[in-house]
């Protein structure tokens, strides 16, 4: 596996794989790996002849200095870990490899897709989600960007992305399913964060999100998103940011099942001080 932390040689090496007709899967990170990180490696592996892995915590996309100051940071575990699972090429820069000081920040519109749920919340992340991976394409030219599902949101806006970007045809997207503790909670860098009562207590999000899926037919999107909330809160160490219905494109939330083909559940709840999201298809 080979390491770089100048943006400059990783494209020299990934250009010359290209001119060798090797292709290339792009799997974009923030550290601190966990299994679901690594299933993107392997289905990257499965899929391209090289897989390059990039372990960025991107100022840019926080909009709460806390919170980046109290994202884990474990690179050399990490680096271990893509090993491991056959990783080709590792990218972890210095915030000025990515952001030089000279260059201006390019934003990319995402329009109704940024002002709901992540968006309405965090305001100011899927613009700098968006800038980074803008970036991180240029530098990495993939043949494909592997992406999770459990940040949903996320896998529509850089979607939208390589569209702006007019790459859509070029880099192949894909969604790969979000890995669970064997409780249900979405593995997520952060719940290193939670105790283990904070991580029994959280498994609770995914079995109000399964009970959706099982009875939406017998309430409308917002009785079940009240009758949710409630059982959520109702713990007492659950405290939910929103518990929403959506359009599975557009992510506009539905007052009625028949106002989309798809709809989603997406959630954000904190459990100890700590922010979960998650969510599933209902139909
Ligand atoms: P992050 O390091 O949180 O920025 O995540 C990097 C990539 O891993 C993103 O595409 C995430 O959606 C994906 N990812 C994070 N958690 C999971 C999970 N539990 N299962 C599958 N993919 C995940």
């Amino acid at each position: 596996m080979y390491l770089f932390q100048q943006a400059a040689s990783l494209s020299l090496t990934l250009q010359t794989a290209r001119q060798n007709q090797l292709s290339i899967g792009f799997v974009p990170t923030m550290g601190a790996l966990h299994e679901g990180h690594l299933d993107l490696i392997r289905h990257a592996k499965k899929q391209y002849d090289r897989v390059i892995s990039s372990i960025f915590v991107n100022p840019a996309q926080f909009n709460d200095p806390a919170d980046l100051a109290k994202y884990p940071r474990t690179l050399e575990k990490d680096l271990e870990a893509l090993a491991l699972t056959g990783a080709d090429y590792v990218y972890f820069p210095e915030v000025s490899d990515v952001y030089p000081p000279n260059s201006q920040p390019e934003t990319y519109p995402f329009g109704a897709l940024e002002t709901v749920l992540e968006g309405a919340h965090r305001p100011g992340h899927f613009e700098g989600v968006g800038m980074v991976v803008a970036r991180l394409l240029r530098i990495t030219v993939p043949n494909g960007l592997l992406l999770g599902e459990k940040d949903y949101q996320q896998c529509m806006v850089l979607q939208s992305l390589l569209k702006q970007m007019q790459w859509e045809q070029k880099v192949a997207l894909h969604i790969c399913p979000t890995r669970r503790e064997n409780n249900g909670l979405a593995m997520s860098s952060r719940n290193q964060r939670l105790t283990e009562a904070g991580k029994k207590q959280a498994a609770l999000l995914y079995e109000i999100i399964k009970s959706c899926q099982e009875r939406y037919l017998q309430f409308s999107p917002d009785q079940l998103s009240d009758w949710a909330i409630h059982s959520l809160e109702a713990q007492g160490n659950i405290r939910v940011e929103y518990f929403s219905f959506a359009d599975a494109q557009h992510l506009q939330p539905v007052q009625h099942w028949n106002e989309s083909p798809a709809v989603r559940v997406l959630a954000a709840v904190w459990v100890e001080d700590v922010r979960l999201i998650d969510n599933a298809l209902l139909f």
